[in-house]
């Protein structure tokens, strides 16, 4: 079993490699290969441990510093986190109590109010660089050591350090005794070297979200009470020394009543984050499949929830097998789905979801958490930055895939997104894709921005560069960039590749800017025997036109408007209907004007994108109707 296992990991290693030059010559990213080992004491919540990172410098720059997460330290009252809460307008609601005070209701930041006791920390001691001490500051989240020899170029060191934390209250994400209950979810919990690559450091304090971490091969050793159960990221090594479903067939696993605890031993190749989770009360259930990749469901044993625990394992098997076919092959074979009660957070090789509430809800989160293996795990694109191409993406393949499987199809699967968009813009509080996950002025601003508008992104793909080209860009995408940190503008250049479009101002419009997308029917004016029909662009972002004539004698057309900076035309999307290509429109010229050989009389119905792909936020004046 072990062998296999590491001919997997030389396979994936290999791949990456090879991907590695496939695309660009100048890409570089940093590795890492982390061993610890850690202590956990179940009553006090209290861990120690030990690191070793050796650290790989593939850039061209000299480093003279290096900077480590220290997640937990933002689980303390006064924290930047903590300030945060108190001072945005509308707090995450799981990370506030509500509160009457005067008879009006007030949100109480839950990090103000942890005890000792209860509040987190992680502090680091004995920093070394190859055996020699080195000098380090600890600035809240972050760790700043001050090398005491500088990494050249394609050089490694190595790192060593000793830990010491204390898992908070669960506030969010990580933590301990939830409302449901887990005993541990442990995300973020090991001092993490910050992620290094062409941009500089990204040693971003943890305010709230996201994540950025470096590719690299994990060893983690967890000694905890016997009673507890783990999942978590990586392939458990000693399977037949700690059982709990996790042993091989026939074995019988015996563990000595003297022993008080056990030793997990995980080793994860090429990740670039390690998240485990333990409760004494969890069942594990194990569900092998035909594409190679075993499931493992770790939920309370609470009878309230088991049956939509064991109804959800197939439709996650499902939902994996259509990911695999859409996107591209899940590369590891193990995925944990675990009750971490918390909303719902992505990890690699697993997911922390809340347990409780309906089948539908648990579907849906496993859709969306397990979306982000292909978005932001194997993609490991910068969360903190580019949220929409996490977010966004796995929104997207979310719910096309729901809408797959399931048993009532919807025509656009997605319009209650490009409502929540246009509601967005009419708020006037709509903040560029490019703002930092932690600075928009509102969590609403954040979700859809992040989570809609970059699942439109890929929608209004579909609509420039068609159906075919999309789902292929998709699968070159993942193919070329996964073990890698692509960019926005890896994703455009990779459609553009695909399709042979220019789209660079799509990426600039709709990314950089909060340029809407506004096209109308301005005048249809009637000579003899034709019709002149004039449209108009009121909006400031750019897009072809597709556009459709209903006849009163029951027949239809459909016209294509090229948009000249795009030097594209665009694949029929509904070859039975007869379709006339146009002369392209300049973005310049605000009204473009175009002949019909039929009077006006014979027109029933004039729509600009009747397919409602294209986020137009005025959609009245896209139709005419006599
Ligand atoms: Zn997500």
């Amino acid at each position: 079993m072990k062998m296999k296992k590491l001919f997997l990991a030389c396979i994936l290693l290999l791949f990456s490699f090879s991907k590695l030059f496939a695309q660009n010559s100048n890409y570089w990213q940093q590795h890492v290969d982390y061993k610890m080992e850690v202590e956990m004491d179940v009553k006090s919540y209290q861990y120690k441990g030990k690191q070793e990172l050796v650290y790989t410098n593939n850039s061209s720059d000299t480093l003279k510093k290096v900077y480590y997460h220290l997640f937990n330290n933002a689980f303390q009252p006064g924290s930047e986190m903590d300030m945060r809460l108190q001072s945005i307008k509308d707090p995450d609601g799981r990370m506030v109590t509500k509160i009457k005070v005067d008879g009006k209701e007030i949100k109480q930041s839950r990090i103000a109010n942890l005890k000792l006791n209860e509040m987190g920390y992680l502090h680091v001691s004995n920093f070394m660089q190859n055996g020699v001490a080195a000098k380090t500051k600890e600035i809240e989240t972050i760790l700043e050591v001050e090398l005491n020899q500088p990494i050249f170029p394609g050089k490694s060191a190595t790192f060593t350090l000793d830990f010491d934390g204390q898992v908070p209250i669960q506030i969010r994400r990580s933590g301990r005794n939830n409302t449901e209950g887990i005993a541990l979810s442990m995300s973020q919990w090991y001092p993490k070297i910050a992620e290094f690559d062409f941009e500089g450091w990204h040693a971003d304090a943890y305010i709230a979200r996201e994540f950025h971490g470096v590719w690299g091969n994990f060893d983690v050793k967890i000694t905890i009470d016997k009673n507890y159960i783990l999942g978590g990221t990586g392939y458990l090594q000693n399977p037949n020394e700690i059982g709990y479903n996790y042993q091989e067939k026939d074995v019988k696993v015996v563990i000595p009543k003297k022993q008080k605890t056990l030793t997990w031993h995980f080793k994860a190749p090429m990740v670039h984050d390690f998240t485990w989770a333990a409760d004494p009360n969890y069942i594990h259930d194990v569900v092998t499949t035909d594409f190679g990749t075993t499931l493992h469901f770790l939920y309370k044993n609470n009878p309230k929830i088991i049956e939509n625990w064991k109804k959800a394992q197939q439709k996650t098997v499902d939902l994996m097998k259509f990911y695999n076919s859409f996107v591209g092959k899940y590369p590891y074979n193990q995925y944990s789905v675990i009750q971490g009660g918390d909303g719902g957070m992505e990890y690699a090789m697993c997911t922390l979801i809340l347990g409780e509430g309906t089948l539908e809800g648990l579907t849906g989160v496993i859709a969306h958490e397990m979306g982000h293996s292909w978005f932001q795990h194997i993609l490991a694109s910068n969360e903190s930055k580019h949220g929409w191409m996490d977010e966004g993406f796995t929104s997207y393949i979310e719910e096309i895939s729901l809408n797959e499987l399931s048993d009532k199809k919807a025509a656009n699967p997605i319009q209650s997104s490009y409502n929540a968009y246009y509601k967005l813009v009419e708020s006037g509080k709509e903040q560029p894709l490019t703002t930092h996950a932690d600075r928009f002025d509102e969590n609403r601003s954040y979700s859809i921005a992040s989570y809609v508008k970059g699942e439109l992104f890929l929608s209004q793909l579909e609509y420039l560069i068609g159906r075919k080209n999309l789902e292929k860009t998709i699968k070159r995408f993942y193919s070329e960039f996964q073990f890698k940190h692509p960019t926005p503008n890896d994703i455009k250049r990779t459609a553009e590749r695909v399709s042979g479009a220019i789209l660079d101002w799509y990426l600039v419009d709709w990314t950089q800017t909060t340029n809407t997308i506004d096209y109308g029917i301005n005048e249809i004016i009637e000579d003899a025997t034709s019709t002149k029909i004039t449209l108009q662009r009121i909006g400031r972002m750019p897009m072809p036109i597709d556009l459709t004539i209903d006849y009163n004698d029951g027949t239809t057309e459909n016209f294509y408007i090229p948009l000249r900076m795009m030097n594209f035309e665009k694949e029929n999307p509904t070859p039975n209907i007869k379709r006339t290509i146009l002369k392209d429109w300049a973005w310049g010229n605000l009204n473009y004007d175009f002949v019909i050989e039929k009077p006006k009389a014979s027109i029933k119905k004039i729509t600009i994108d009747k397919s409602g792909l294209m986020a137009d936020v005025k959609r009245e004046n896209n139709v005419y109707e006599k």
